[in-house]
């Protein structure tokens, strides 16, 4: 399979060539396309499958194609730890550098000042921890009703600090009409739970 098969723009594609990729690993090629069909998603995919491409390119192609809402963020990325919400943002800049995206990234031990900021002038995607989106959040400086494509990454990782609660209560304050990708690494019952409740007919990819 090729990225040209994927169904995404040539401008993503373009993207693809600069990163100095061949071809999709297998989470690529079966999540690029059902994410772009706005389908919900079970990933069972480690770091270092791809997994991160997998959902950032689809996400990036909707993004550029569809309607902008300002100062509502229409994408939610959430991350268990700040390292990898770094990671996913620099992932997020790398594919995303032509498409004139906004996003902000919202993690923990840095000043609230320039995260405020960014969000009051309005941003494209969130990419964050649970804990400081609940900070955010409480203190009245996101609102969530326009995020209609969510990401769970590492959901068992989650599951491990603590996080499913808050998670929950997250999930509570976006759309309910969304599209939601959940990626872990197992699948233990709270996570299988936690997918019945907030993911409808998701398409399983076990790579
Ligand atoms: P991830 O699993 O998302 O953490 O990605 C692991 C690494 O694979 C990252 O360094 C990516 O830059 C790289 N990568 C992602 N997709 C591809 C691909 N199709 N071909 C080669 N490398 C890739």
């Amino acid at each position: 399979m090729k990225f040209a098969d994927l169904g995404l723009s040539a401008e993503l594609l373009k993207s693809v060539e600069t990163a100095g990729y061949d071809e999709p690993t297998p989470i690529q090629e079966q999540a690029i396309p059902s994410v772009l069909m706005m389908r919900d998603i079970i990933g069972i995919a480690q770091t270092g499958t791809g997994k991160t491409a997998g959902f950032v390119l689809p996400m990036i192609d909707i993004l550029a194609h569809g309607r902008r809402r300002a100062r509502m963020p229409r994408s939610l990325i959430l991350e268990p730890t700040r390292e990898l919400a770094a990671q996913v943002a620099e992932n997020f800049e790398k594919y995303g550098k032509n498409h004139n995206l906004s996003m902000a990234l919202l993690i923990g031990g840095v000043q609230m000042g320039d995260q405020v900021k960014a969000l009051d002038e309005g941003v494209d995607v969130l990419i964050a921890t649970p804990g400081r989106l609940m900070d955010l959040f409480d203190r009245g400086k996101i609102l969530l009703t326009g995020c209609d494509l969510l990401v769970i990454d590492e959901a068992d990782r989650m599951l491990d600090m603590g996080f499913i609660p808050d998670i929950e209560h997250i999930c509570t304050k976006l759309p309910p009409q969304r599209q939601t990708l959940l990626f872990s690494a197992t699948m233990p019952p709270p996570i299988k739970k936690l997918a019945d409740k907030f993911l409808s007919n998701p398409k399983y990819i076990e790579v």
